[in-house]
């Protein structure tokens, strides 16, 4: 990955270690022959960096989803509130304007395409196949199952399913993440092909 991108990533404010998102990158640019590349969970642009790097490279695309409104953990005294990311006017959370500038900043914008909304909204109406799904968005039960039951449908057969934030140990981390890995793995419609700290990479099997 270009070196100017590979730190532009590092230094967005966001949740993405470098060696998961090289994996994104890798990940993103097998996939692309399958289809566009999609996100859930833009935030504030980190792992859009790295998955928008490999759709440019490719000649496709990253779609970009998220409300920008933060999820529950961002929000004022929760565990990954920061101040940052208020809109003075309202005094809310508001990661937009920053993911904006993260992706001019890289020079993604013809790469990364921002959808604006609700992820459950947009995946009802979608209809497109894709050849990557990154769910890194609410990790509520059920923020994560609507995420994996509206978009993996949409992943074409060889296409790629990566999950984040999946821990086995409740000590570790949220469930969530780690249930709907375990729904793709056990559905046989997924078969896990690597995993880089607590970023699971799958693929979407024939049948
Ligand atoms: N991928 C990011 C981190 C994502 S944090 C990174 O690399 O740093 C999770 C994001 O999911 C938040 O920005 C939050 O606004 C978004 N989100 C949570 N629930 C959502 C929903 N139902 N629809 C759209 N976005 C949602
Ligand atoms: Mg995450």
């Amino acid at each position: 990955m270009d070196d100017y991108l590979k730190r532009e990533a590092e230094e967005a404010i966001g949740f993405m270690p470098p060696e998961e998102g090289s994996a994104l990158y890798k990940s993103g640019l097998m996939a692309a022959d399958f289809g566009p590349l999609l996100e859930i969970g833009s935030f504030c642009g980190k792992s859009a960096i790295y998955l928008g790097a490999a759709a440019g490279e490719k000649g496709t695309v990253l779609f970009s989803v998220d409300h920008h409104k933060g999820s529950e953990e961002h929000q004022p005294g929760e565990e990954y509130f920061d101040e940052r990311l208020v809109d003075p006017a309202t005094g809310k959370i508001d990661t937009l304007p920053i993911f904006q500038k993260t992706i001019i900043k890289a020079g993604l914008e013809n790469s990364v395409v921002a959808v604006l909304g609700d992820s459950a909204e947009v995946a009802a109406r979608w209809n497109r196949r894709l050849g990557l799904v990154l769910i890194d968005g609410g990790h509520s039960d059920e923020a994560a199952a609507a995420d994996y039951e509206g978009w993996a449908p949409h992943i074409r057969v060889g296409g790629f399913l990566l999950i984040h934030d999946v821990f086995e140990s409740p000590a570790d981390g949220g469930q969530a993440p780690w249930k709907i890995y375990r729904r793709a793995v056990d559905s046989e419609k997924f078969l896990e092909v690597d995993s880089v700290g607590s970023l699971k990479i799958l693929r979407r099997a024939a049948g």
